[in-house]
C-alpha cells in the first residue's frame, strides 16, 4: 500500500507545520465531473504524489480551494478530508 509508504513524509510535515496551518494538494487530473479535488496532506483518500500539485501550507480549506481556482477552472473540496469546502 502506498500510503504506509508515504505516511512518515506526511507525519514530518505535521511537526515542522504551524497549528493553525494545513498543507494541500489539488489533483492535477479532474473528476468524471470536472471537479480537480482539493485535499490535506495528510488525507487518507490523496492520490500518489504523481497526480498531485502541491498549494501550500494554508490556513483554511475555502483559501485552498481560492489557490487551487488559479490552477484549474473547476475545484471543490474532498468529501473526506475538507468536507466544509465540499459543494455537491
Ligand atoms: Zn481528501
Amino acid at each position: 500500500m502506498w500510503i504506509d509508504f508515504f505516511q512518515p513524509i506526511f507525519q514530518q510535515h505535521k511537526t515542522r507545520e504551524v497549528s493553525t496551518m494545513a498543507e494541500f494538494y489539488v489533483e492535477i487530473n479532474a473528476q468524471s465531473n470536472g471537479d480537480h479535488v482539493v485535499h490535506k496532506s495528510d488525507c487518507a483518500h490523496l492520490p500518489a504524489k504523481e497526480t498531485i500539485q502541491y498549494l501550500g501550507a494554508i490556513s483554511n480549506c475555502n483559501s485552498a480551494l481560492k489557490k487551487a481556482g488559479q490552477l484549474f477552472r473547476q475545484v471543490n473540496g474532498c468529501t473526506h478530508c475538507s468536507v466544509s469546502s465540499h459543494t455537491a
